[in-house]
């Protein structure tokens, strides 16, 4: 990367983080009440830095073998970095990504449920667990489905893990506002505390559903496919 494009991730980081503030006060909310995690997918060690310089500490990464080969050097360089695990998680990657993520925010099915509280019994500490909800109910996507989330939370509480958040990621084509409606009155019922949702086109709308955690990433790094 150019100096100039360090530069520009610093000055980006610093509009998102005014932007946020700003969409906090307009609802009320209070300036420090939701957590930006800068999503440094497919951006390499040194595209991510400028950003730790700035005190950027929470990040998102949807690969594990992405995250595994790019953080460890990052964080022997800056203290505590929290690593927010925001991709879809394969049941034999989840040992690897227990000891590397301190957030996985896409539980979203019975066998990894399952996987997560054999490796917890067998000693591993495991990271902050979101549950991701797949509020269109569209086929493709990961998440589990809205009317299966009941039973899905009790199988939780059956294996003793600890669920501290509900995550979403609307469909493409829809406004979102609708499914962060959702998953705030999902959380609601169900007593969960936080809420992972909006990302860089829609992170200002999410904190008016009582998002906790907005995931943002072009608007901080610029346009992944490019880079
Ligand atoms: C890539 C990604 C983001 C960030 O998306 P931007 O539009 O670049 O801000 C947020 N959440 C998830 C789950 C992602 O995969």
């Amino acid at each position: 990367m150019t100096a100039e494009a360090l530069n520009a991730v610093e000055h980006a980081l610093a509009t998102v983080r005014q932007k946020l503030e700003k969409a906090l006060k307009q609802v009320g909310r209070a300036a420090d009440s939701a957590t930006l995690v800068a999503v440094s997918k497919n951006f390499d060690a040194e595209a991510v830095r400028p950003a730790l310089r700035a005190g950027q500490r929470i990040f998102g990464e949807n690969r594990v073998q992405e995250a595994a080969t790019k953080w460890p050097v990052l964080r022997a360089a800056f203290p505590n970095v929290e690593l927010h695990l925001i991709g879809p998680l394969q049941s034999n990657k989840a040992e690897d990504a227990v000891k590397l993520f301190d957030a996985i925010e896409t539980l979203d099915r019975p066998k990894l449920a399952h996987v997560l509280a054999d490796l917890r019994d067998k000693g591993a500490a495991l990271p902050q667990l979101y549950v991701q909800v797949n509020t269109g109910d569209e086929e493709q996507k990961a998440g589990i489905a809205v009317k299966e989330l009941p039973d899905f939370l009790k199988l939780c509480v059956e294996l003793k893990l600890d669920i501290v958040g509900l995550m979403c990621i609307p469909p493409v084509d829809d406004h979102p506002a609708p499914h962060f409606a959702l998953l705030e009155r999902l959380a609601q019922r169900h007593g969960i505390e936080k809420l992972s949702m909006g990302m860089s086109a829609d992170y200002d709308v999410a904190v008016g559903y009582g998002a906790t955690h907005v995931r943002v990433g072009s608007a901080i790094f610029g346009n992944r496919y490019t880079a």
